[in-house]
C-alpha cells in the first residue's frame, strides 16, 4: 500500500487526533486494520498510529483497496478531490514560467468547471485566488531569473508582466527593495547600523533609508557587523553617529529602543526585509500575534492558508532578520516547548517572559 510522499505526516496525524476540518480538503487517512478510509474529522474511534495510512485524495486511498467511511463519507464532499487543483497549480506554474496569458474563462475551460465554481473552490483549498498564485509563481521566476539575467527589462518580460512599471510595484512591496537592488545582493545602498545594550543583551540595529532592515541580537560586535557584512555584501555600510543628520535613523532606533523597554503592541517602524511570498506572508501575520500570546507553527501555517506547510512556518522564523519588530518569538511548538530561536532560545524564553508579566 502506497502513500503520497508529499505529506508531513507528523502534521497530518496531528490534525486527526485533534478531529481538525481544517485538513478535510488536504487528505484523507486509511486503516489498514478495518479496510476504511476517512476525512480528519470524522467523529469515529480513532485508530493506532502504526495503523494509518495518509492519502492527498480518496481515489488514492480507493486505488489502495480502501473503501469510505459511512459515518463521514470522504467522497461525497466533489471538494475533497484535488487532482484537478493541482492541475490547475501545475499550469499556473507553467504560465509563471513561460509567461503565457490564460483567462479565468480559459481556466475554467480546461479542467472543466465554471469560473466562479473554479475560482471558489481553488480559493479554499490553496488559499489564494488563481490570479494571486499566478502572481506569486512569476514572482518567484522572476526572483530566480533576476540574478542570472543581466538586463532587469529582459527579466520583467520573460517572467510575464507586460510592463515593467508594474512589475516594479508589485515586487517592490515584496522584496522591500527595487530589483536591481535585489539583484546585487544590496548593491550600493547604503546601510546605517548603531549598537542598543539592555537586558536582552546587545543588538545590531541596521536600516536603508526606507526601513530597519536587520536587527540581530549577539554576542559581540565583531560577530554581528560580519553577520551584516555577509548578509549585504554590496551594501556600503556605515556606523551611524546618531547626530542631527541622522534623524530619521535615529528616530527608527529610539521606538525600537521603546519597543524593548514598554512592548509597545504595534510599533509603527518601517521595515526593509527581503523574503519570497510565502515569508513575507507569515512575518507579516506574525507581526498581527498580541504581544504576551503565542502560535503554534501549525497554527500559523494554517492562518496563512497552507496547513501543511508548518516546516516551512520554521524556515521563515529562521530567516527572520528583524529581531522584536517581526515577533518570530511568539511561535512555539504545539505541545508547549519554545522550538528554535535564531538568536538563541534562552532570549526566546526572556522575551516570551519578558511580554507575559506585562499583562
Ligand atoms: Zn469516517
Amino acid at each position: 500500500m502506497s502513500t503520497v510522499e508529499d505529506l508531513d505526516e507528523r502534521v497530518c496525524w496531528e490534525a486527526v487526533v485533534d478531529r481538525d476540518a481544517r485538513f478535510d480538503q488536504q487528505f484523507v487517512f486509511g486503516v489498514v486494520t478495518t479496510g476504511v478510509f476517512c476525512k480528519p474529522s470524522c467523529r469515529s474511534r480513532r485508530a493506532l498510529r502504526r495503523n494509518v495510512r495518509f492519502f492527498r485524495t480518496p481515489k488514492g486511498a480507493e486505488a489502495s483497496g480502501l473503501r469510505p467511511c459511512l459515518r463521514c463519507r470522504p467522497t461525497d464532499d466533489s471538494a475533497t478531490d484535488l487532482q484537478w487543483i493541482r492541475d490547475l497549480c501545475e499550469l499556473l506554474r507553467e504560465q509563471g514560467r513561460s509567461g503565457e496569458r490564460l483567462t479565468l474563462g480559459d481556466l475554467a475551460k480546461r479542467v472543466g468547471k465554471n469560473p466562479k465554481t473554479l475560482r471558489k473552490q481553488f480559493q479554499a483549498a490553496v488559499g489564494v485566488t488563481p490570479r494571486q498564485y499566478l502572481e506569486s509563481c512569476r514572482l518567484e521566476t522572476f526572483r530566480e531569473e533576476v540574478r542570472a539575467i543581466d538586463s532587469i527589462t529582459d527579466a520583467v518580460y520573460a517572467a510575464g508582466f507586460g510592463s515593467s512599471s508594474r512589475l516594479y510595484e508589485r515586487v517592490d512591496s515584496f522584496l522591500g527593495m527595487t530589483p536591481s537592488d535585489y539583484r546585487d545582493g544590496g548593491g550600493g545602498v547604503e546601510i546605517s547600523y548603531t549598537w542598543i545594550e539592555g537586558d536582552f543583551g546587545l543588538l545590531l540595529v541596521a536600516a536603508t533609508d526606507r526601513g530597519l532592515c536587520s536587527v540581530e541580537f549577539g554576542e559581540d560586535r565583531e560577530s554581528l557587523l560580519q553577520k551584516l557584512a555577509d548578509e549585504f555584501p554590496t551594501a556600503v555600510l556605515s556606523e551611524s553617529s546618531m547626530k542631527a543628520g541622522d534623524a530619521q535613523f535615529r528616530a527608527w532606533v529610539e521606538g525600537l529602543g521603546r519597543t524593548l523597554r514598554d512592548g509597545e503592541v504595534h510599533p509603527d517602524l518601517p521595515l526593509d526585509v527581503r523574503g519570497s511570498a510565502f515569508r513575507i506572508k507569515v512575518w507579516r501575520y506574525l507581526q498581527s500575534i498580541p504581544r504576551g500570546e503565542t502560535r503554534s507553527y501549525g497554527e500559523v501555517a494554517a492562518a496563512v492558508g497552507q496547513p501543511l506547510a508548518a516546516r516551512a512556518v520554521a524556515g521563515a522564523c529562521a530567516g527572520n532578520r528583524v529581531a522584536v519588530l517581526i515577533p518570530c518569538h511568539r511561535v512555539i511548538r504545539a505541545n508547549g516547548d519554545l522550538g528554535g530561536y535564531r538568536w538563541g532560545t534562552d532570549r526566546k524564553e526572556y522575551l516570551l517572559a519578558e511580554e507575559r508579566s506585562r499583562d
